[in-house]
């Protein structure tokens, strides 16, 4: 699989340090509030992402922090601390606001169809691990102890922006745009590890440390859970764009200065999802959160399927017509698929092995050019495949699978397709399929006598050609708040 890696700024092929098994850290909510569909939208292309290389055949072990601790409003280690904010908001304790915060964003994860990473850990259970790595930092020469505060060095390091796209005047520009200075850095750049001298007096979490009772900065949280769990090579790493800097320049810098040589080759960064007064962040005030758009009558593929309809590396603009037109088209894909489960009377879908006896049937069946059309099921796959590998184009992959839909493939060869797509995709397409059959059997079952007996005789009446007749009983019908639509399977009404 090739992405677009942000350290060398090229679509590369991903090679992982072990052959066959591949290595991904996610960098995982703050867990103070209730993540917002921008958030949402990191995790979603990042699902997309892990999936694919598990398609590809790869071993994947993905490991997510949970930020529970020593993240401040700026990411430059100023401002106030996010988990007390949020404390302070709703009266509670830091850690029932983490507990609380952290079942939510997992609850949004099973409605969007994310997959939960292998191993999570959240930083208030890892202190001994960031304790350690500071202490060696501390001994190779890389840190140093100023205010009480123990701060990176970066003047220690050959390059500190290796994402190359930021500099120290950007640096500068975050300084006066308000935040405080904080006098006790060396260098501008340079970033705190841990925290003694915190400004806040009633800050909870505190742990004892060589340095003072303290708390650890945010950056050293990603390398230490990463390199605890994960080895001292890590292949992939992600994160929303906003990360880059500082988030993973400092995780780079401190990493690979603890390790002594190169840590994580590929980054991939999700852009932001924007609304029209710009990006989504929760510490506006007001976000839009996966139980919203439930309230306001989404199902939540709907989020999803608008989120795989752009690439991760464009903004993604947010507003109630776009999704309005994501869900349209969502509804009309479902709609396709339960026509294939239509096709030739339906029967729930169980998947490949209670369908071995047809699959066998159908590879005799064969198209004009005398092709056996089972085959297209594969080529159309690999296809699929083949646009999620470049870079993961999640859009084109989507009109691959509407080839697949329109291809002439037996119905349980396409059925099968569809499915391992899916299984990429995430869009739930064959359960909200019989979910759409079910409804549409239940509302042809709920009809009255009445109603089901002029419905009978309208459809006597097209059989004897008399179309005066039918659209007497078709005007009827409409007087009693019933439509009728003519389907591939036969006359049916529905409440107007
Ligand atoms: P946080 O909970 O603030 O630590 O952020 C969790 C993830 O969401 C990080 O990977 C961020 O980079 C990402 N993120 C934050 N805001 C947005 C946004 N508006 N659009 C997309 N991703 C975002
Ligand atoms: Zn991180």
């Amino acid at each position: 699989m090739q992405i677009f890696n942000s350290l060398t700024r090229k679509k590369e092929k991903i090679i992982p340090h072990t052959p066959g098994k591949l290595s991904m850290y996610t960098c995982g909510p703050t867990v103070y509030h209730y993540a917002h569909i921008g958030n949402l939208r990191t995790y979603i292309m990042e699902d997309v992402l892990e999936k694919t290389l598990r398609a590809e055949g790869l071993d994947v072990t993905r490991v997510m922090n949970i930020t529970d601790v020593g993240h401040l409003t700026s990411d430059g280690d100023t401002g106030d601390d996010k988990m007390l904010k949020g404390a302070k908001r709703e009266h509670k304790t830091v850690m029932e606001i983490a507990k609380f915060y952290t079942d939510a964003f997992f609850v949004d994860c099973v409605k969007l169809n994310i997959k939960r990473p292998d191993i999570i850990q959240p930083a208030t259970k890892c202190i001994d691990e960031f304790i350690k790595v500071i202490s060696a930092l501390m001994d190779k020469g890389y840190a140093y102890e100023a205010g009480g505060n123990i701060y990176f060095d970066t003047s220690k390091l050959k390059k500190y922006y290796v994402f190359g796209d930021v500099t120290e005047e950007d640096l500068e520009v975050g300084v006066r745009e308000g935040v405080e200075a904080d006098d006790n850095k060396r260098n501008k750049a340079d970033f705190v590890l841990w925290f003694t001298k915190s400004k806040f007096d009633d800050q909870e979490l505190k742990w004892d440390s060589p340095w003072g009772i303290g708390y650890p900065g945010w950056h050293i949280e990603c390398s230490c859970i990463s390199m605890k769990n994960l080895g001292e090579y890590l292949d992939l790493h992600c994160g929303g764009i906003d990360n880059q800097f500082p988030h993973h320049t400092n995780e780079i810098a401190q990493s690979e200065a603890y390790l002594g040589h190169e840590w994580c080759p590929y980054w991939f960064h999700v852009h932001h999802l924007n609304t029209s007064g710009g990006k989504m962040s929760k510490s506006k005030g007001e976000f839009l959160t996966v139980s919203l758009l439930e309230e306001k009558g989404y199902d939540p593929m709907v989020y999803r399927f608008f989120c795989l309809q752009s690439h991760y590396r464009k903004t993604l603009t947010f507003d109630w017509e776009n999704l309005n037109n994501a869900k349209g088209a969502y509804e009309k894909l479902v709609a396709r698929v339960a026509a294939v489960l239509k096709q030739d009377g339906y029967t729930p879908y169980k998947g490949e092995d209670a369908t071995v006896k047809m699959l066998e049937e159908a590879k005799s069946e064969t198209d004009k050019t005398g092709q056996q059309t089972f085959i297209k099921a594969d080529v159309i796959y690999d296809e699929f495949l083949d646009c999620l590998s470049d870079d993961l184009n999640t859009a084109q992959a989507i009109t691959v699978m509407y080839d697949l839909l329109k291809a002439d493939i037996p119905k349980y060869y396409k059925l099968m397709a569809i499915e391992k797509m899916d299984k990429v995709l995430g869009l739930r397409l064959i359960e909200r399929a019989e979910q759409l059959i079910k409804k549409e059997q239940d509302d042809q079952s709920d009809i009255p006598a009445d109603i089901a007996e002029l419905v009978a005789e309208r459809r006597e009446a097209r059989k004897a050609k008399d179309f005066a007749k039918a659209d007497e009983i078709r005007d009827k019908l409409a007087e009693l708040g019933w439509e009728v639509k003519e389907t591939r399977e036969g006359t049916k009404v529905y409440r107007k």
